[in-house]
């Protein structure tokens, strides 16, 4: 039992008692010990304290992926403070949004943007703005090298909060979810047991840092596992290919397991030495699924959660990985699918789903009355997303509430005519999405990628899909695009589409 619920001395716990032992490998090959991380840690939290950084404040990073973000969220954990990573995509507007509503005491930016930074510091009453490069460089790391490194831990109630993320907000303003350090640590032991995680396991990393899926789910569980990590900047499909041998396991959006199935050198024997494949953040479609164990004989395990939740199911680690599905709830957490009155609705039948459980977030930000109504009254968190629960338990999502197209007073999930068009060979991707109608209220439309080396006619793919889906599921219009809008998660951006082509039925050329 440890005096304190800082999930920094949980991790510490854990660490294993040779503190030579390698931590991560970086790219180039260099190995980081328990031991460099600790006093990469001390460090910081040493410079971040001389700034006056105390329990509760948050600091605000915006950074290249590297070894030494994870030591910078780790310094937070140490000093009790609230780590708060931005997305590298955020623009100067967005980064003096979330400067002006989190009030962080220290910004930790990229070297090249200092002084914009500093300049936005300066707008926002931040007391230091520092920089961090990703070959270890800039004013963090200049000051950490004279720093004496601290090494008392911050006491933490499990309750306190330990980090702050941005959901990506298509609507309105991003809310910052607050997670505790209980809602970190319980969800991190509960992947590390679920997943059958062992000293001796490697991790191969290629998520950013900044997102739930990179830090809290693959980072945690690692920390919680006393290694081993390789790091990789960014997704590339050779670079995966060159490490998978040295791996055992990969964790990744839907997206990499496409890219690295239209890789000519991904094969069986490339992946021979992982044990687990893992894929969440956006929709698996059963095809990539089927695809990816045709190649290589591994059933790619899908789960599901949110920034605001961590992770609340998983497909099993030994038992029935079901493509298209998410598996049951994780040991713990509860899950019901409702109407929109909050009735809980029968076995397979479909509504929003809602999760209760150690891994739902604190609420929130500083929007107390948006927290309440996201919550129903006996602590069941109304997730937006629309899905299923099986007569097994087995959930499936069908998409996001708001993504759902209604078309003549009928109700469409994209997902549904997802799965039929991507079937098609001509097809590489595709996404469907409503757009206004002046009869149907919305009209079912959609874009896709052609398939390498194939033309795809969609008059013949809309006609082709009248065999499958009733009548008002059937696209009304598809057009051909070269690349599908994609956020840094490998989410498509439906709002984007849904803009883009808003007049295409209500123009008066339609
Ligand atoms: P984020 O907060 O960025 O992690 O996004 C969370 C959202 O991603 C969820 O609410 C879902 O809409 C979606 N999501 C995450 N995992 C899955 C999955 N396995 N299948 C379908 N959607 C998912």
């Amino acid at each position: 039992m440890t005096m304190s619920d800082n999930l920094f001395q949980t991790f510490l716990d854990r660490f294993p008692a040779d503190k030579s032992r390698t931590f991560l490998i970086e790219r180039d090959g260099t190995e980081r010990s328990f031991a460099w991380l600790l006093d990469r840690t001390g460090r910081y939290a040493a410079v971040l304290a001389s700034h006056g950084v105390v329990k509760g404040d948050r600091v605000a990073a915006q950074v290249d992926k590297s070894s030494d973000v994870i030591a910078l969220y780790l310094a937070c954990l140490q000093l009790g403070a609230i780590h708060l990573p931005l997305n590298t995509a955020y623009t100067g507007d967005e980064i003096a949004y979330f400067l002006g509503d989190a009030a962080p005491r220290v910004f930790v930016c990229r070297p090249a943007h200092i002084d914009a930074a500093t300049a936005l510091g300066d707008q926002n009453n931040v007391a230091a703005v520092l920089s961090l490069g990703s070959n270890g460089d800039g004013s963090l790391n200049d000051q950490a090298a004279s720093a004496t490194p601290m090494t008392d831990i911050v006491s933490a109630d499990k309750d306190d909060v330990a980090a702050i993320l941005y959901t990506s907000g298509t609507t309105g303003r991003s809310k910052g979810a607050m997670l505790t350090h209980n809602n970190l640590g319980s969800n991190a032991r509960t992947l590390h047991s679920a997943w059958g995680f062992k000293p001796g396991d490697t991790l191969l990393h290629a998520l950013p840092l900044f997102h739930t899926h990179g830090l809290f789910v693959a980072i945690n569980i690692m920390l919680m596992n006393g290694g081993k990590v390789i790091l990789l900047p960014k997704f590339d499909a050779d670079d995966v290919i060159e490490r998978l041998p040295q791996s055992t396991v990969l964790m990744g959006v839907p997206t990499f397991y496409t890219r690295l199935l239209s890789h000519p050198q991904f094969n069986k024997d490339v992946t021979a030495n992982i044990r687990l494949f893992v894929s969440g953040s956006a929709p698996l479609l059963a095809e990539t699924h089927d695809a990816f164990f045709e190649r290589t004989g591994h059933k790619i395990l899908e789960r599901y959660g949110m920034t605001e939740t961590c992770m609340n199911t998983s497909n099993p680690l030994d038992g029935e990985r079901r493509p298209g599905a998410v598996g049951p709830t994780l040991p713990g957490i509860e899950a019901r699918v409702c109407d929109k009155d909050g009735n809980v609705l029968g076995a397979g039948e479909i509504g929003v789903l809602e999760v209760r459980g150690p891994n739902v977030f604190k609420g929130y930000w500083q929007m107390p009355e948006k927290t309440a109504s996201e919550f129903r009254t006996d602590g069941f968190f109304i997730t937006g997303d629309l899905a299923t629960i099986g007569e097994d338990g087995y959930v499936t999502i069908v998409g996001r509430d708001k993504d759902l197209i209604i078309s003549g007073g009928f109700n469409v999930y994209p997902k549904e005519v997802e799965e039929v068009i991507a079937e098609y060979d001509e097809v590489e991707e595709v996404a469907i999405f409503g757009l206004p109608h002046p009869d149907f209220g919305e009209a079912v439309a959609g874009v896709i990628v052609a398939a390498k080396g194939e033309t795809a006619d969609t008059d013949t793919i809309i006609k082709r899909t009248q065999d499958k889906l009733a009548k008002f599921k059937v696209p009304k219009r598809i057009w051909v695009i070269k690349e599908l809008p994609r956020n840094t998660m490998g989410k498509i951006q439906k709002a984007e589409l849904r803009k883009q082509y808003a007049d295409t039925f209500t123009s008066p050329a339609a």
